[in-house]
């Protein structure tokens, strides 16, 4: 019997029929980034577990019980990155990137053991973005407008934006102590991972997605009332600048994020489609994380998203990714001779950018002709026998049906009949 394999897991397939959706929000993502400034970065997919230990939290639940960790050949632990932010930041400290490089984007794939579920895998894919150097409000609200204006540009409208600010690293113990009160009331009623949490991270209680801490959530105290007058400040003047610039939002004071390192400005935008515990994106300020990994005092805030959940919001709302372009030409050839010189001039084509296809299984011209309807190519171009001794090609619209002969050496006509080619139109002006 053969052996079958199957997906790990929380896995899944990008199939060549989704991939075009892909390339499609993975560039519009990259050049929305590209707008505000942002440049890309690749860091590897594993790095050194400790990395996240120390940046999201020992009890933070990624770190407690999501982490792909192991241990290589030398007995060193690495994780498979559950994020981020924690990998830029380490590239930023250790390439020394300070001034020159400020604004950084970065998409792939993250790793964390959850239980699958509708838009929750183990292994997903996070667009994302990271602002280094500036504490001033104006750039919280301008990480956020980039973010909504991402997608808006896909179309998407049903979001909603929910904002918070945490508080500044000095003002977090005051209210964390003050939710170890509220919550010791209420030990008897916890789940196992709250009742730890009271202890290592009372803020994460407010949220815990079992029903009975939800409900314990819900008269928990509010973070706005324990800021401290800096942290006020801020917060009121990134709203003022989201103001500005016409977007909205609520204030939500339950939005915590589930990472250690976060302070002030929190935000979650929330997509059709999703439950309320779902964020299309999250993202938020993280002053001190630079320091921890070993840089430099350095302001610094960002976001990340999945595209997972960004196609169920698209799903949810109809919204369709634009086609992957038809082929310019279906190349038909009758005969040995005529295969021949169609090989080279379907090189020639090639070689000019031109998206041209030959199936050279098929031998019938019959065939070939029904398979160029099918693939929605603008032209065929034939060669037969009859078209080798009068020395042209015939050159088929497939919309119009019209035709015209060509001399068998004269590439240039049919570039100019084709126009613009369907793929890759800047490239082609490049070139020439
Ligand atoms: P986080 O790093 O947890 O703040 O997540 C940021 C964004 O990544 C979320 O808003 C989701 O869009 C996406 N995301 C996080 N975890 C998963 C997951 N397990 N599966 C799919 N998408 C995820």
């Amino acid at each position: 019997m053969k052996e079958k394999f199957n997906l790990p897991r929380g896995t899944y397939d990008i199939l060549p029929e989704d991939s075009g959706a892909w390339e499609y929000v993975q560039r519009t993502f990259m050049r929305i980034a590209s707008l505000y400034g942002y440049q890309p970065i690749v860091t590897p997919i594993f790095e050194s577990s400790n990395l996240f230990e120390r940046s999201v939290g020992d009890s933070s639940d990624i770190v407690r019980k999501e982490m792909y960790r192991f241990q290589d050949r030398k007995g060193r632990w690495f994780a498979l990155r559950p994020e981020g932010t924690a990998p830029v930041v380490r590239s930023y400290v250790e390439n020394g990137m300070g001034q020159s490089f400020q604004r950084v984007c970065y998409m792939g794939p993250m790793f964390r053991y959850d239980r699958p579920q509708k838009g929750r895998y183990r292994q997903f894919y996070q667009y994302g973005i990271e602002n280094f150097g500036s504490n001033h409000p104006f750039t919280d609200a301008e990480v956020i407008a980039m973010a909504v204006h991402f997608l808006k540009t896909l179309g998407l409208r049903g979001y909603r934006l929910e904002i918070n600010s945490v508080g500044s690293i000095e003002s977090m113990p005051v209210y964390d102590q003050a939710l170890r009160e509220y919550y010791s009331e209420y030990t008897d009623q916890l789940c196992p991972d709250c009742l730890q949490r009271i202890e290592t991270n009372p803020r994460r209680l407010l949220d815990c997605k079992v029903e009975t801490c939800r409900k314990i959530a819900e008269d928990a105290p509010v973070i706005l009332d324990y800021l401290d007058q800096e942290s006020k400040e801020h917060f009121q003047t990134v709203q003022e600048y989201l103001d500005l610039m016409k977007i909205s939002y609520t204030v939500n004071p339950k939005i915590v994020r589930g990472l250690d390192y976060y302070c002030h400005t929190a935000f979650e935008i929330i997509g059709s489609g999703q439950g309320t515990q779902d964020a299309l994106i999250g993202g938020g300020r993280y002053n001190g994380l630079v320091e921890q990994i070993g840089g430099r005092e350095t302001p610094a805030i960002g976001f990340a998203g999945g595209f997972e959940r960004l196609f169920l919001a698209m799903k949810a709302e109809n919204i369709d990714v634009p086609q992957a372009p038809a082929p310019d030409i279906y190349l038909a050839v009758m005969g040995k001779e005529a295969t021949i010189l169609g090989i080279g001039i379907l090189c020639e084509l090639r070689s000019r950018n031109i998206f041209t296809v030959f199936d050279v299984d098929k031998s019938s011209l019959k065939a070939q002709l029904k398979a160029a309807d099918k693939s929605g190519a603008r032209y065929a171009l034939i060669i037969g026998d009859d078209e080798i001794r009068r020395g042209i090609m015939v050159l088929k619209s497939l919309e119009t049906r019209s035709q015209q002969d060509i001399a068998l050496d004269d590439i240039n006509s049919v570039e100019q009949v084709l126009g613009t080619p369907s793929l890759f139109p800047d490239w082609q002006q490049e070139l020439t």
